[in-house]
């Protein structure tokens, strides 16, 4: 269920109104990385993560914050588009929006583009959707950072600046997740990757340094069980893997990683412990709305 609050998440001035930039700024309304995929994204999440009540509390927590600055977003772009409509000049600035919307806002992106599903990620595999949200907020948050280098209003990069902020508050909360869960960072799913070839870097891309191009070392090499494999080319044993046999049975494909599987949180234990005393001991999806305190203590594991 949701509910509409007439005030905005944070207060939004803007000095002297700049077409150009209210265009600029659309990319994160109804851009790839803008607030409404960073709300949908974690909404939908949450809705289909009912084996993790917390984590799922987080995810619609952080959804739901997207939305609200979705709305303040929307309301600096706005005023920054409100000559649109009667100035033929900053008409000039994003046709789109003036003829086709009136001079509001709507669901494109900075060179208008139409919002679309495909800038969500939605796995349904809670640790590997974490991910996801760990790289689109540090995405969002660089998209803020470079829109405050574009803009000298005050009012504009004082609205930015909290809402960069919030990204890495998000940040935070998705890494603490993602740590909480104690999953192995190399345990994705449940089968195991082939042995062998998992720990082999091909060293796929080389070069003399005629040019400048040079062949590179580095950790990303040997770190983790890998080493580098060199092509026949270079005087390596060469980058093909029809001799590894790795995949050869069906008893080695099927094979479960022996790694801790995700943990979900304690729940129901937990609740009890930190609930409030007028909440029922029960868990369904409507008490799992209640009570905003409970989040901290049941992602202790
Ligand atoms: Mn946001
Ligand atoms: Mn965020």
């Amino acid at each position: 269920m949701y509910h509409h609050i007439k005030k905005l998440m944070y207060t939004v001035n803007v000095g002297t109104p700049d077409v150009k930039f209210g265009k600029l700024l659309l990319e994160q309304f109804g851009g790839a990385n803008g607030e409404l995929a960073a709300a949908m994204q974690y909404t939908v999440q949450g809705w289909n993560c009912v084996d993790d009540l917390a984590r799922r509390d987080l995810l619609l927590d952080i959804g739901t914050e997207e939305l609200s600055h979705l709305e303040v977003v929307g309301a600096l772009i706005r005023m920054h588009l409100k000559h649109l409509k009667t100035d033929r000049e900053a008409a000039d600035a994003d046709p789109l929006v003036t003829i086709a919307g009136g001079g509001g806002v709507n669901l494109y992106n900075s060179a208008g583009n139409p919002w679309t599903a495909d800038y969500l990620k939605i796995t349904g595999e809670l640790d590997v959707d974490l991910r996801s949200n760990i790289a689109a907020e540090s995405r969002a948050k660089i998209v803020y950072e470079r829109l405050i280098d574009h803009t000298d209003d005050p009012g504009s990069i004082d609205t930015l600046q909290f809402l960069m902020t919030r990204e890495i508050t998000h940040l935070k909360a998705f890494t603490a997740a993602l740590e909480s869960m104690e999953k192995p960072p190399f345990s994705i799913g449940c089968l195991k990757p082939t042995p062998g070839i998992v720990d082999q870097y091909f060293n796929a891309s080389t070069g003399d340094g005629d040019e400048g191009e040079t062949d590179m070392r580095g950790p990303w090499q040997t770190s983790f069980g890998l080493h580098p494999v060199d092509s026949t080319m270079n005087g390596g044993t060469g980058l093909s893997i029809g001799d590894i046999h790795g995949t050869e049975g069906k008893e080695e494909r099927g094979k479960q990683d022996n790694a801790p599987k995700a943990k979900t949180s304690p729940f129901a234990e937990s609740l009890s412990q930190t609930q409030p005393s007028t909440n029922k001991p029960g868990l369904n999806e409507a008490s799992s709305t209640n009570g905003n305190h409970k989040k901290a203590q049941t992602a202790k594991v």
